[in-house]
């Protein structure tokens, strides 16, 4: 941390002030003492002199890479607005505070550098901290860490990334994307999604990357009208079919049970089941499960709001903090209103 207090109880930066050999300093979340680290190859930073359960130190995870960006982050933003500040600390309760990785109040809008993974309900309750505090929160999800680039070509990189990532994809006119920070490179990146191939978090992608110098807020993010969703072939079912053999053939594998259930021999699936969709990124359902079932409901022949009754309960969204209940509602229907035309086409 670059921010402590001092024996007064004043906010004290270690990135603009010298620090006081003689003087003590004190964590401003635990009141624990913490020594200044004079800093060889990495910034100078403050650290707990005693190990502790601090959130500082279990959720903040104050490694090189997370103070070089605040660093960075606070430095670049400092030379475009008058009032930054690096760990700003704000009141979001009674007893509660949050540190802000970099904090820019001319706008009030706050910046939080994450590259260790955090549960979900953490990332909920601090982003809801900023919104009750009053203050626009942009998560930057440090990209080298989390995003793997398998190939890319003209343009259009396929990428498999971490569940990490699921927390923090957008929703927005049925466009899906998310950005972060490539602490490397100093950039800004930004991805636009579409679903890819059959396996868990792989994706087709357009990054776009903003030098530091140019990275501005409010984001200026440029979305891509096309869908360059894959399309499936009868052969990538029967791949991921097999692949689930050879993972786990018993009746707790959900897809293969639902197969045999439904009664549909694995050499012999339907074409309708395994047709991609952009939206099927924002699910955790498999796509092969869902619609092999909604198939078979269909055929049973049930009603158009049977099905969206049952087809409800087995759609499952990935958590989000940037997607609530109702805009999963509506991406609900719209997958569930696009598959549904696609059975009926295909009964004529
Ligand atoms: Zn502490």
């Amino acid at each position: 941390m670059y921010v402590a207090y001092d024996s007064k109880d004043e906010v004290f930066n270690a990135l603009d002030s010298e620090v006081e050999k003689n003087k003590e300093y004190h964590c401003p979340i635990c009141g624990g003492r913490v020594i200044f680290k004079k800093g060889v190859k990495i910034q100078s930073h403050f650290a707990h002199a005693k190990n502790c359960s601090c959130e500082f130190e279990t959720y903040k995870k104050e490694s090189s890479e997370h103070l070089e960006a605040k660093k960075d982050l606070y430095e670049h933003f400092r030379k475009k607005y008058r009032n930054v500040e690096v760990e700003h600390i704000f009141k979001t309760g009674e007893n509660d505070i949050q540190i802000a990785d970099v904090f820019i109040k001319d706008n009030s809008i706050a910046f939080e550098y994450q590259r260790s993974v955090i549960p979900f309900d953490l990332i909920k309750a601090r982003t809801r901290g900023y919104m009750k505090a009053g203050l626009k929160l942009i998560w930057l999800i440090d990209t080298n860490k989390f995003i793997k680039e398998l190939k890319s070509y003209d343009g259009i990189s396929y990428i498999r990334y971490a569940p990490f990532v699921d927390n923090f994809l957008n929703y927005y006119q049925g466009k899906v994307f998310f950005y972060g920070w490539d602490n490397i490179n100093k950039k800004f990146e930004f991805y636009q999604i579409w679903a890819h191939n059959l396996k868990k978090r792989n994706a087709v992608c357009i990054k776009t990357s903003l030098s530091i110098d140019e990275f501005d807020v409010p984001l200026d993010l440029k979305l891509l009208d096309k869908d360059l969703t894959s399309k499936l072939y009868p052969e990538d079912v029967e791949n991921y079919v097999y692949e689930q053999i050879k993972y786990d053939k018993t009746v707790k594998n959900k897809v293969l049970s639902m197969f045999y259930n439904q009664h549909i021999e694995l050499n012999n699936i339907p074409e309708i089941i395994g047709v991609n969709m952009l939206e099927q990124v924002l699910i955790r359902t498999p796509l092969v499960y869902w619609q092999g079932l909604m198939y078979r409901f269909y055929k049973e022949g049930k009603s158009y709001s049977e099905l969206i009754r049952i087809m409800s309960n087995i759609i499952e969204f990935k958590d989000s903090i940037y997607i609530n209940n109702v805009q999963q509602g509506e991406i609900f229907l719209k997958v569930f209103k696009a598959y549904y035309a696609l059975l009926v086409e295909n009964e004529k």
